[in-house]
């Protein structure tokens, strides 16, 4: 056991540098997992190569192994790849700030102008007026002057039969004359991009010269949404992009692509149908989720532990029926160790975070020789039955270990908890219908 303890942490620190093949096997799964994202392949081709430019070669550093080192990378390469920093709302030096919402029908329009009329007076105590500008489908003004209602707001509408980019000049002179701060004008929609959605819409552009012009896009539609993105680019010149339906089970492949293609920001996401659930977007949460789902441990699993499939089997058999021992939890500390601190390890799994008392268990080395010395001051029959370990015990082991009774105590604890924990996280993997190898 000590060899093989010895030999896995000499393995992890042999490692300075990033070699090549690790980055490879790496981004394999990556591509994989980006793909299966329903991001662009162009995207993807591009973005693996610079990953791999950056991470081969890179000095790995010291509370990282090689694995979590590309990972890292990955991340900060698609965090900037989504535009880096969380991207603000234009506004415009002098009120009104003009916004266009423009889309696909269904993409959610008119719901995303409530939902940014209610974020600007919530978060920025700002005064919107709502402009129904799509006179084409049946009710659309009235499901505007209905979220008026509900927020409470002035929705500025003549009807079906003004044009709208009439509705939408007479619409910023009212702003201006009520000295109300934004004008969001919800645009008319297609099913497809088409000419007379885009002429219409450049009317009103060049009328109204607004300050931001917001595409709004269908997360779920993948990589449709890409292609109505760079449409709309070429013709109306984007500010920004929301990014709605982001609660549904889409991985927001398409936050990836539409900014790499079009080279607009995406500032909002829409992460549901009520009036409230619009959010900032923020790159570096999305690329945390992009990485997520549990995906992030498998990847670094994967990458550089060798829990060799029949020692994972046997493992799981243990937490199973609960006869772990103190041989397994000091070799499964080990590989804990090669992965990072057990908490940070546990924040990546979906689901996981509700487990409590993780925070007790850290590895570090120096703990760790600690801990080894008090396994090994143990006889191989309170090793396998730990719960015949009573004071006399505890105070032998803690001579022969040198170490002291309350050490002796907290691993004690600290085994129980692990042991806890390993049944749940059993527990959770069978649900999932998943095996995973490791602690
Ligand atoms: P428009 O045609 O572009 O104006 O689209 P709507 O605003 O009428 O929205 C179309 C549908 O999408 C409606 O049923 C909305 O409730 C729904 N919707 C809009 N945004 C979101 C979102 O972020 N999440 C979810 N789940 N549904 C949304
Ligand atoms: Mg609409």
């Amino acid at each position: 056991l000590a060899e093989r303890l010895q030999s896995s942490i000499k393995k992890m620190k042999g490692k300075g540098k990033v070699n090549e093949q690790d980055v490879k096997e790496m981004m394999r799964e990556v591509r994989l997992a980006l793909l299966e994202a329903d991001v662009n392949f162009k995207v993807v081709k591009k973005f693996v190569a610079n990953v791999k430019e950056r991470a081969v070669g890179q000095d790995v550093m010291d509370s990282l192994t090689p694995g979590q080192q590309v990972i890292k990378v990955v991340n900060e390469e698609l965090t900037s790849l989504m535009g880096g920093e969380q991207s603000k709302l234009n506004t415009a030096s002098k009120p009104p700030t003009v916004v266009m919402m423009v889309g696909l029908q269904g993409a959610g329009k008119t719901t995303t102008t409530g939902k940014l009329a209610n974020h600007l007076r919530k978060q920025h105590n700002r005064k919107p007026l709502l402009v129904a500008a799509d006179i084409y489908r049946p009710a659309a003004i009235q499901q505007l002057e209905t979220l008026g209602k509900q927020l409470d707001m002035p929705v500025f509408s003549l009807g079906d039969q003004v044009s709208p980019v009439e509705i939408a000049k007479k619409a910023v002179e009212k702003a201006k004359e009520e000295h109300l701060d934004y004008v969001l004008i919800d645009t008319a929609g297609r099913l497809h991009v088409d000419e007379d959605l885009m002429n219409e819409l450049t009317q009103i552009k060049n009328e109204v010269k607004p300050d931001e012009i917001l595409l709004v896009v269908d997360a779920m539609t993948g990589q449709d949404a890409v292609n109505v993105a760079e449409n709309f680019n070429e013709q109306l010149d984007l500010t920004g992009v929301v990014l709605t339906k982001l609660d549904g089970d889409t991985r927001g492949g398409a936050a990836i692509s539409v900014k790499a293609v079009t080279d607009t920001p995406i500032k909002f996401a829409g992460m549901g149908e009520k009036i409230d659930q619009l959010e900032p977007f923020h790159p570096e949460r999305m690329a945390s989720r992009i990485l997520g789902m549990g995906d992030m441990l498998s990847l670094i699993e994967k990458a550089q532990t060798n829990v060799d499939e029949e020692k994972a089997k046997e493992l799981e058999r243990k937490m199973r029926t609960n006869d772990l021992t103190f041989d397994d939890f000091l070799e499964q500390l080990a590989q804990v160790k090669e992965m990072g601190p057990l908490d940070e390890i546990m924040n990546m799994m979906p689901g996981a975070g509700k487990m409590k008392g993780l925070k007790n268990i850290q590895v570090d080395d120096k703990q760790l020789a600690h801990i080894e010395a008090i396994v090994k001051s143990m006889t191989k029959y309170e090793r396998e039955n730990p719960s015949v370990i009573n004071a006399s015990r505890k105070k032998r082991i803690s001579k022969g270990s040198g170490r002291s009774i309350q050490e002796v105590n907290r691993l004690l604890k600290q085994f129980d908890e692990m042991k806890k924990m390993m049944k749940q996280m059993s527990g959770m993997q069978k649900g999932k219908g998943k095996q995973k190898g490791g602690f």
